[in-house]
């Protein structure tokens, strides 16, 4: 926590909101080291499985976030006067970092929580706000993104989820995979095409809500998957499931540039996110090696050994302090989305770095689950995959340094 805490003090947060951050961060740690660490490896063994279209999450998983919930940590960035604590992006994802370090499955549900919430402050009516905000502060329902499908992942552009106009609502058609929460989120934002002629100039997003038809909405799937064993992800089928048109977020066939805006904010929690399994990586295998013995030594008095860790934890310093930086502009107004893509890209490919050599660390130990690595090792990979691959936001940042090379050659 010390480092997270020394972190967020460089920024440009007041005193009494930082006394608050630091009260809320170690509650979270507190939570983290009673009710998640003890059992994030019983939970990811258990997975998550559906029976009769019913998604069943781990018991003790569902506990803890109950807590969350109670202690208000679901609502960290919704403003007060919808029930949240109103408190700067970069508290919120320096606790989804300290969350991620316990366990990344668990994590995922308030990184979506606050990703959710983000679309409705920044693109609902204040009716949306309204309605939703206070329950997603309090956790009375959970959240989820509706975007890829199977033939369109990171080209999302080209996705062929209809949204229909008949009277006040809009129907919904189509199938999405890969969905995280599924079965657990209620509220969802989506992305359909209201306009196929218009390609993705005729995208519209909204939120949609499990709860305003029992018919339409179906999960079809449950991934088994490399890691993130205890966070489910679903395959869902929609067939005419209405919206309402008040239910928008911006405006209709303006859908497109309303996710790359959610996209840009919610990169900076999978930074954090990453940053936390690498965290949690380098902590196991530095325990480690202070206490294994080769050749009549502690195989943390090797040189070697240390200039590895000295290498980890100045990865891990720079790429918390990239989606910090990021979470800074973001609060500041400023324009974030080439920061927020080099964050995610940082984080991530510096996370597959700092596990592979922690798991390197603890040799055949490594490899077995009695010592985490391994899950971390598993967990890591996809923080370069969801939320756009590494490539996809090598094109963000090249697009926008093109621009700027354009520039200073003129
Ligand atoms: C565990 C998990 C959870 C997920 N959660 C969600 C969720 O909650 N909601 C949701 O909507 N989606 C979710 N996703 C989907 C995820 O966002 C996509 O998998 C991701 O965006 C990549 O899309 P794709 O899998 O279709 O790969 P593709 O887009 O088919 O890409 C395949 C490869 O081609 C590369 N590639 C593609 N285009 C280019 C290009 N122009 N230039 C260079 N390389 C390119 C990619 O980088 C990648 O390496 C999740 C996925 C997983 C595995």
């Amino acid at each position: 926590m010390e480092d997270i805490l020394k972190a967020l003090s460089t920024l440009k947060i007041d005193k009494d909101t930082l006394e608050i951050a630091e009260d809320i961060l170690n509650m979270a740690d507190e939570l983290c080291k009673k009710d998640i660490e003890p059992y994030a490896r019983e939970w990811n063994e258990e997975g998550v499985h559906i029976k009769d279209g019913k998604v069943i999450y781990p018991k003790k998983l569902l506990d803890a976030v109950k807590k969350m919930a109670d202690n208000g940590l679901l609502g960290l960035g919704i403003p007060e006067e919808y029930g949240g604590a109103g408190l700067p992006t970069a508290v919120v994802h320096a606790f989804h970092e300290r969350v991620s370090r316990a366990d990344a499955s668990i994590s995922l549900i308030p990184l979506l929580q606050a990703t959710v919430s983000e679309y409705i402050m920044k693109f609902g009516s204040d009716m949306l706000k309204e309605k939703y905000l206070p329950e997603l502060a309090e956790g009375k329902v959970f959240s989820g993104l509706l975007y890829t499908e199977p033939t369109s992942g990171s080209d999302l552009g080209s996705l062929k989820s209809r949204a229909e106009e008949e009277g006040d609502s809009f129907l919904i058609s189509g199938t999405k995979i890969f969905i995280t929460n599924a079965g657990l989120a209620t509220l969802y934002s989506l992305l359909a095409s209201t306009d196929p002629s218009k390609g993705s100039r005729g995208l519209t997003a909204f939120i949609l809500d499990t709860r305003a038809s029992d018919t339409g909405f179906e999960i079809l799937r449950v991934e088994e998957k490399l890691g993130l064993h205890a966070s489910g992800t679903g395959q869902i089928f929609m067939d005419k499931f209405p919206v309402p048109k008040e239910n928008m977020l911006g405006q209709q066939n303006k859908g497109f540039s309303v996710i790359l805006h959610g996209l840009a904010a919610s990169r900076i929690g999978i930074g954090a996110q990453a940053v936390g399994i690498a965290d949690a990586a380098y902590r196991r295998a530095a325990t480690y090696v202070a206490e294994r013995k080769q050749f009549g030594r502690r195989i943390l008095d090797f040189q070697v050994t240390q200039f590895k860790l000295a290498d980890m934890a100045t990865k891990i310093s720079t790429a918390r302090q990239m989606y910090l930086y990021a979470s800074q502009l973001k609060d500041l107004g400023k324009q974030f989305r080439e920061e927020a893509s080099m964050a995610k890209l940082y984080a991530s490919e510096m996370g597959q770095q700092v596990c592979y050599e922690a798991l390197q660390l603890l040799g055949g130990y490594g490899y077995v689950t009695d010592y985490d690595v391994e899950r971390y090792y598993r967990d890591i990979r996809i923080t370069s995959i969801y939320e756009g691959t590494s490539e996809v936001q090598r094109i963000v940042i090249s697009r926008d340094e093109m621009a700027k090379i354009e520039k200073f050659n003129q």
